[in-house]
């Protein structure tokens, strides 16, 4: 495989051999070739960033997730600001260049709130900041980029619009809106992640195919894929049954997660791909295997302890000790054993660069 900075053409024939796959011998072609493209385009450095999820409020009833309106049985939080600065102040001595402020998509988290937030990190850090808040309305984004936000997170979560829409029957927004957010959220100059599920029921070979495809037509400069895991509190999670192989619903396990980062990298060589917290959950080589068949990014989560253990969007999610002493040392150390160094900057994606520098010569 010519593994050169363009992107990878891939038919879908290809793609669907490649998700098909269960040799191992093959599959390790797959993760070469991944690894190859990943240190070619971005690199060896592993750009870390510190997860706060400062509120679980949502409005919205997502059949997937575990902080969903419908939930009453869960405590809901809201942190102060200076709680949340506290908490990033905890973090800032270890590696960490950027902050990702997280929520349940929720009409109380204030437009100024949160502009006045973004104004603190930014006096008193050296941060970047990433915010993953839902949808919101052209003017808030607008407002939170003028004042110093970096980036933005809005997974779409499936390419397949009539399946986004049955996992969302209440209360919900559109597949399109969401979509449209994020070719907003482009227009106002933010870096924009979005990413997919792997696995959740109703989701086929061909979604993953047009998944792809829709990760190279939304132009965006980060993408993250995760396995869906059942929660037990929501409608999805308690009839949930795995698949079996060979069958026409896709596998929420490790390793069509793998292929789904693998097959991003080679055809989207230049964005930022982390190694997902989901994926860390499923299996404890997970962070590791991310990492090595694409992923450049790990984003854990250093909430507080007394409110992460409320940000159930997870069964087990709130067990993981992210934010120990002996966490970090431990993520440094695996990082380095792999080879890999710990970037000292932001990590702006590639891609966001690039496509930056096109629109500055277009203008000249
Ligand atoms: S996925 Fe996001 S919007 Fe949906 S219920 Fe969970 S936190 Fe709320």
């Amino acid at each position: 495989m010519n593994n050169s900075k363009e992107n990878h053409t891939l038919t879908r024939t290809e793609i669907m051999t490649w998700l098909r796959e269960r040799d191992e011998k093959r599959l390790n072609v797959l993760w070469a070739n991944a690894d190859s493209v990943r240190k070619l385009n971005v690199g060896d450095e592993v750009h870390l960033r510190g997860i706060i999820a400062f509120s679980n409020h949502c409005n919205r009833t997502c059949q997937y997730c575990g902080i969903n309106a419908l939930n009453k049985d869960l405590i809901r939080y809201a942190m102060t600001q200076d709680e949340i600065i506290s908490a990033i102040r905890e973090f800032e001595s270890f590696e960490y260049h950027t902050v990702v402020l997280q929520s349940g998509e929720y009409p109380g988290i204030k437009r100024d709130w949160i502009t006045e937030l973004i104004k603190r990190i930014k006096s008193e850090t050296n941060l970047a900041i990433t915010l993953s808040l839902g949808e919101r309305s052209e003017s808030d984004l607008a407002e939170w980029k003028a004042v110093g936000a970096d980036r933005y997170l809005l997974k779409f979560e499936t390419s397949n619009e009539k399946l986004y829409e049955s996992l969302h029957s209440e209360n919900k927004g559109s597949w399109r809106k969401r979509i449209e957010m994020l070719q907003t959220l482009d227009k106002l100059g933010y870096e924009v992640g979005s990413g997919i599920m792997v696995g959740f029921p109703g989701q086929q070979f061909d979604d993953l195919i047009n998944d792809l495809e829709m990760f190279k037509e939304l132009n965006l400069d980060m993408i993250g894929i995760g396995p869906y895991i059942p929660h037990p509190a929501t409608k999805l999670g308690k009839d949930f049954k795995p698949a079996t192989v060979d069958a026409k619903q896709v596998p929420n396990n490790k390793l069509t997660t793998y292929k789904m980062i693998a097959l991003t990298r080679l055809t989207c060589p230049l964005v930022n791909i982390p190694s997902t917290t989901s994926l860390a959950i499923i299996a404890v080589d997970g962070r590791a295997g991310g990492l090595t068949r694409g992923g450049n990014v790990v984003m854990p989560d250093l909430t507080p302890e007394t409110f992460r253990r409320h940000y159930d969007i997870y069964p087990s999610y709130h067990r993981e000790h992210f934010n120990t002493d002996n966490y970090h040392h431990e993520l440094m150390a695996s990082i380095r054993s792999m080879g890999r160094r710990i970037s000292s900057d932001s990590g702006v994606s590639l891609k966001f660069k690039t496509r930056n520098i096109k629109i500055s010569n277009n203008d000249n």
